[in-house]
């Protein structure tokens, strides 16, 4: 009998105060779930976990069954009934027999009825199948329970913000399970956990402390003295009580590896709590970032200066909707501006019927409600042209997601003379310079680019930006903690309370 190795994705980041849903439909970036070897055929060959499984899966000579792959952008939690449709097809793969599962999870995903989804999906894997090696890789931004650590073998993540190396952590865990299947090594997991939710704006490895974390793990890798060493710096707009900075560690049982796997993961979490005031971020006035912004691109400046509207960033579960950070760039009067995405489909659907050169005044934006923030959307009137409707459909090319198809929806250009406003049906991370070439907007040439991200722009963009102004606009993924009203987090946890 050939060995068979079930390879499966199940990702979401659950904002538990975004105002977005989360259908089935949302999920394969919203195109729906792809299931067994459409789920291969989708993600073969592209820069994600799940391809590395099925390379090293054909590498070892095993048969990959891939049941499903889902992921989809940030938003407020999946309904129970959608997660049984995501889970079911997992659990019948296991049952009809496997010899090792490999799981590309995010990390941080809240389901009706559960505040981790990811330790529900690993308990159930393991009731079928108890004994099973079971190997997962999870986003940087995971929040780690007791329950995953308990029922994984091998758990590895990104090291990298924006995430660039999703195939390289695929790999890494791949190869730790393949090794252990040949009888070559017996991995052991050591965890910890932080009382300490680090912004998200200071996670990159080249801000804060993380960078000194990350390459403790990395040389932890290289010496041999554990298999994998993961940093993981906790998603904050999930409200559950595994909300928090973790470390993850991987040691090899035969060689004293269970020692040396805990004492790297305390090594680890120590640099974080003493390193944990390097962690908050401190936002300026919105006004005064955008005239900084306005005066570094009116001087001349090689290269497009970039806005980053940080707190409504769908990938992480904000609207993408909310316009403060726009109105106060056309306030100021900032010439040759691209912005992308806004999420309107209203928008769109008017500007399709104007048609392209037709010239229209719009409502734009600011169409959702943020209930759970205290937030009431509110548009902007905005006159321009049609300038381009797209179908929205880009595969990206630049370093994250390499390769990986995705789809805006229905997608308009606004042109207001100053700026280009790029308009999706769908919500959208721009990290890719295809957000604006798709629809004829070349941003190398744009002395201003605005951008609904937070650090994951960097990936595309930072190689062409000459300047970058962080913008404090208003939004569920807002860097200020005290606007979310947690109920289930652990306290006290810092910033939020003095520790
Ligand atoms: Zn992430």
């Amino acid at each position: 009998m050939p060995k068979r190795w079930v390879i499966a994705q199940i990702k979401h980041e659950t904002n538990t105060f975004s105002p977005l849903a989360t259908p089935w439909e949302a999920f394969g970036h919203g195109s729906g779930p792809r299931l067994g070897k459409d789920a291969a055929a989708a993600l073969a060959g592209t820069n994600s976990p799940f391809a590395a499984f099925l390379d090293v899966a054909r590498s070892e000579g095993v048969e990959a069954v891939t049941p499903i792959a889902a992921e989809s952008w940030p938003s407020y939690l999946a309904s129970r009934e959608t997660f049984e449709r995501l889970v079911r097809p997992v659990e019948a793969a296991v049952r009809a027999g496997c010899d090792a599962v490999l799981l590309d999870l995010h990390g941080a995903m809240v389901v009706e009825g559960s505040d981790d989804a990811e330790g529900e999906l690993l308990r159930r894997i393991r009731a079928i199948a108890p004994q099973v090696p079971v190997a997962v890789t999870f986003d940087y931004h995971t929040n780690l329970s007791p329950e995953i650590a308990a029922n994984a073998n091998v758990i590895t993540g990104y090291k990298t913000y924006p995430h660039v190396d999703m195939y390289e952590a695929g790999r890494l865990a791949a190869d730790i399970l393949a090794r252990w299947l040949r009888g070559e090594v017996e991995p052991v997991l050591a965890w910890g956990w932080l009382p300490l939710i680090p912004s998200i704006m200071r996670h990159a490895p080249e801000d804060g402390p993380s960078g000194e974390i990350v390459a403790l793990a990395r040389e932890a890798e290289r010496s041999g003295r554990v298999l994998a060493a993961t940093l993981l710096p906790a998603f904050a707009h999930a409200d559950t009580p595994y909300t928090g900075c973790s470390a993850v560690v991987v040691g090899d049982a035969r060689r004293g590896g269970r020692e040396a796997a805990q004492s790297v993961c305390d090594e680890m979490l120590a640099i974080a709590w003493a390193r944990r005031a390097e962690y908050v971020f401190r936002a300026k006035p919105l006004a005064e970032s955008v005239s900084e912004a306005k005066r570094i691109g009116d001087a001349g400046a090689a290269g497009p200066v970039l806005l980053i509207d940080h707190c409504d960033n769908c990938g992480s579960g904000g609207a993408q909707d909310v316009m403060k950070v726009v109105e106060e760039i056309l306030k100021q009067g900032l010439e040759d501006v691209a912005i992308a995405p806004i999420r309107d489909p209203d928008a769109v659907a008017k500007m399709a019927e104007a048609g392209v050169g037709a010239n229209v005044t719009l409502a734009l934006g600011g169409k959702t409600d943020m209930p759970l923030v205290g937030l009431k959307g509110r548009p902007i009137t905005v006159s321009g042209k049609v300038r381009t409707i797209t179908d929205g459909e880009i595969v990206f090319r630049g370093p994250m997601y390499t390769g990986v198809k995705s789809h805006l929806g229905r997608s308009a250009v606004l042109d207001t003379g100053r700026a280009q406003i790029v308009v999706t049906e769908r919500p959208h991370e721009p990290f890719d310079l295809v957000i604006f070439r798709h629809c004829g907007i070349e941003p190398t040439a744009k002395r201003f680019l605005m951008l609904k991200s937070r650090i994951h722009y960097r990936a595309g963009f930072k190689p062409i930006a000459a300047a970058i102004v962080e913008c404090q606009g208003e939004g569920v993924t807002t860097a200020d903690l005290s606007v979310f009203p947690y109920r289930k987090l652990r306290r006290p946890i810092y910033p939020l309370d003095p520790l």
